[in-house]
């Protein structure tokens, strides 16, 4: 008789039958570095803490020393302006940043650059828009130059998080321009989701919540699998290297859609701000058990066809897959 139990005799043997594991490689560690230098603990996402750059360094040190090979940087800026021109100024934060960076580690650590206008203007919005109206082309053509100016100063990876059309080709034809044809394009597709609110309380200014563009007009509606896929079909077309599913555990089914359809194209899920604070939640009240909730989530993330997994957890992730 066939017995399923025999393989699962034991740990090990589970072990053994696996046809894949998470591993501390697979992690990407999304990080929030301060202009004015503060560091303290992010109020909308308890344990994780803003770093000045000098902090930074020290992290991407840790990052290393667990093995995990990438870091995405969000700068965090002392002001905004109208248009996001702050982002262009020679010297901006963010080239001090990667700069920085890369001087420190070279190649032995993938700096990704996120890349959305909402970290640079008064606004707060992800795109331009003109009385509702989201402007694609503007929006890529900025995303463009913002990208060419993290390239020079070391970034390896622009990830734009706009969702704007066109943007993918826009930052492409900037990047091999000047030059920067090795550097990567990671493109964001993301469903609508209420998920990636406590992540919009770290990067803003201003107390007063976003009001003024509905972010329905350019990401993609949750419920509605070929409006995400036509998404990934047109930023695979302008050239993308790596898609980025966000969120990750409302999306598990179509990240495997997203793999299904492009095998060729590696395939990255990022646990958000809204996942990160479910798991810490739960766990502080005691319901649940952090380790094994972030343990089982990333293994679903993993099943579901991610390559990596962008996920603030990643340090204790790799510390837990290390022991
Ligand atoms: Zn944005």
């Amino acid at each position: 008789m066939h017995l399923t139990t025999r393989i699962k005799k034991s740990k090990q043997m589970i072990r053994l039958v696996r046809p894949m594991e998470v591993s501390p490689s697979d992690l990407i560690y999304p990080i929030f570095v301060r202009e004015d230098g503060k560091k303290f603990e992010i109020p909308s996402m308890k344990g994780e803490y803003y770093l000045s750059l000098q902090d930074a360094v020290k992290t991407c040190s840790k990052t290393m020393e667990l093995g995990i090979p990438a870091v995405m940087i969000f700068g965090v800026l002392r002001r905004k302006d109208a248009e996001g021109s702050i982002a262009l100024q020679k010297n901006s934060f963010h080239s001090k940043v990667f700069k920085r960076l890369k001087k420190e580690f070279g190649d032995d650590l993938v700096l990704i650059s996120n890349v959305c206008l909402c970290d640079y203007t008064e606004r707060e919005f992800c795109v331009y828009t003109v009385n509702g109206k989201v402007l694609n082309e503007k929006t890529a053509v900025m995303l463009g130059r913002i990208g060419v100016v993290h390239a020079e100063a070391g970034a390896d990876v622009i990830a734009p998080a706009a969702m704007a059309d066109g943007q993918v080709k826009a930052i492409r034809s900037a990047l091999d321009d000047k030059g920067f044809d090795d550097v990567a394009v990671m493109t964001y597709v993301k469903t609508d989701s209420c998920l990636f609110q406590p992540f919009f309380k770290t990067m803003t200014l201003s107390t007063a919540p976003r009001v003024g563009v509905d972010s329905s007009k350019f990401r993609a509606d949750i419920i509605n699998k070929k409006m995400f896929m036509q998404k990934v079909d047109l930023d695979i077309s302008e050239g993308a290297d790596i898609v980025i599913v966000k969120p990750a555990l409302t999306n598990l089914d179509l990240i495997l859609r997203t793999k299904q359809r492009h095998p060729t194209i590696p395939i990255a899920a990022y646990q958000v701000s809204g996942e990160y604070a479910m798991i810490k939640c739960t766990a502080e009240e005691g319901l649940l058990n952090e380790e094994s909730l972030l343990m089982e989530t990333l293994s679903s993330i993993k099943r579901a066809g991610a390559d990596m997994i962008l996920t603030y957890h990643a340090l204790q992730a790799a510390r837990l897959l290390l022991k």
